[in-house]
């Protein structure tokens, strides 16, 4: 459905990597335990898990490591789907949602911890602000924080009143703020290529510009033909989030992609860029559509805030996020900014995360726009069930993930008049 290129786009993020290694193509005929297309996250992550447990893993890539909303995201690293909790609780009942949300927990723990465990860097940078700018949705943060204690036991969040904001971000434009302890930001890039090289260190392998063009189950496991190779697997595993297009119609009918952008400015006057988050946070706020935005260790801003309901990413994304940039921080009024981009969020119909199984067959999306941390707790359902262990897999086979309605015409429409509605509603 969208255009893929065989390099990475002009993101901040590839633009100041250094050099980026390049993986093979697959050019041969290969047998594993366990064959993963795709290697943003999901893929990357739940390759990890089993090579480290002794699988013969292989990832195909149809681009570049991270080439999708990997390599293209804000790079905030918050505890929660994109759903919050009550749909899940709505479907699981309190337990059993208690059982997800113990394993997000665990997931923001275990992004802490596995570059050090491993040895790569990731610019790890702890805290978050969840900020509101209309009076209803300050009662909705402090109704999020009583929530998230009694319910949920999580005791990361304190409540940030507006006289005591300035001491967090130098914004006029919000009302209150929740602090989360628990969220970090970090380099997804330098993330995806750390998981990647621990990956082969351990014997997995991974192949880029090796696009899966189609699989098939046979008496043996599963077959994925490539342009110039195959695979063949006892376990596959699906991780191609918005691009999963022909290779499994099933799982593309049950996602919308949202298009998503966002910018980095010029590197900023250092004492101005730490005056921006004094305590070195990110921030998102709580709008239907938000703007999400953090300092980076070069000191550049880093803003998204807007998106689009039909695919499309706006030809100049600059000029397109500037007038939300400025609003947030009228000081940086003018700036320069160096990179403008855009990327694709797999949307499910109530943003629920699509994880599941068929037969050997398992599959990790609908991250929904928020997938730092959902997609290595899903991962971790889906390597610990290849394992043996299915008790979180089941967790996520109870949500409910319809197709969209109107096939592929219709469901983009459908969904851009329902955004429309609830874009109003951040007006007042
Ligand atoms: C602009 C933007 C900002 C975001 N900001 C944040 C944020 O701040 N915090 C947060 O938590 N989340 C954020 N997200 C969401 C987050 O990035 C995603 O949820 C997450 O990266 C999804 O990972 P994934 O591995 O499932 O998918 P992807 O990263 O999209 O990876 C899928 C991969 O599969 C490959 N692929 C597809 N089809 C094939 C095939 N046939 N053969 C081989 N390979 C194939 C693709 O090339 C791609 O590399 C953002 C997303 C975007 C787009």
């Amino acid at each position: 459905m969208f255009k893929q290129s065989a390099q990475h786009i002009g993101t901040y993020y590839a633009g100041t990597y250094g050099q980026i290694p390049l993986r093979p193509r697959l050019q041969e005929s290969l047998d594993c335990d366990v064959v993963i297309v795709g290697a943003g996250f999901s893929g990357l992550h739940t390759g990890l898990r089993l090579t480290l447990a002794g699988k013969k893993v292989v990832i195909l890539e149809a681009s570049r490591l991270a080439w999708a909303a990997s390599g293209r995201n804000g790079g905030q690293a918050l505890p929660g789907w994109s759903c919050d909790m009550p749909p899940l609780e709505k479907a699981l009942g309190l337990e059993r949602a208690k059982r997800l949300w113990d394993s997000m927990t665990w997931a923001a723990d275990e992004m802490r911890e596995l570059p050090l465990r491993h040895g790569f860097d990731i610019d790890y940078r702890t805290g978050a602000l969840y900020t509101a700018v209309l009076p209803r949705r300050v009662r909705q943060l402090q109704e999020s924080l009583e929530e998230a204690e009694q319910k949920y036991g999580y005791r990361q969040l304190s409540f940030i009143a507006k006289e005591e904001l300035p001491e967090w971000i130098a914004s006029p434009r919000y009302l209150a703020a929740l602090h989360d302890a628990g969220a970090a930001h970090l380099n997804p890039l330098k993330l995806a290529q750390g998981l990647a090289a621990t990956i082969e260190a351990h014997g997995g392998r991974i192949f880029e510009q090796s696009k899966a063009a189609r699989w098939e189950e046979s008496g043996d496991g599963y077959r994925v033909h490539t342009e110039h190779g195959e695979v063949r697997g006892d376990v596959l595993v699906l991780a191609c989030n918005a691009y999963v297009d022909d290779l499994d119609r099933g799982l593309a009918k049950r996602l919308l992609p949202v298009g998503s952008y966002q910018v980095a400015t010029a590197p900023l006057d250092p004492q101005l860029a730490q005056s921006l988050f004094p305590k070195g946070t990110c921030a998102i706020d709580n709008q239907f559509v938000p703007d999400y935005f953090r300092v980076t260790p070069d000191n550049r801003l880093l803003f998204g805030g807007g998106c689009t309901y039909l695919g499309g990413i706006p030809e100049d994304v600059p000029a397109a996020t500037r007038p939300y940039l400025e609003r947030v921080f009228p000081q940086l009024r003018g700036v320069q900014i160096d990179y403008g981009w855009g990327g694709h969020i797999d949307c499910t119909m109530h943003r629920t995360p699509d994880v599941g199984r068929e037969g050997q067959k398992y599959w990790l999306q609908g991250f929904s726009g928020h997938g730092i941390l959902p997609t290595l707790a899903a991962a971790r359902a889906v390597s610990d069930a290849i394992l043996g262990e299915d008790e979180l897999l089941n967790l996520y086979q109870g949500l409910d993930n319809p197709r969209f309605p109107g096939g592929d015409l219709l469901a983009a429409p459908i969904e851009a008049v329902g955004k429309a509605w609830y874009r109003l509603r951040d007006l007042f």
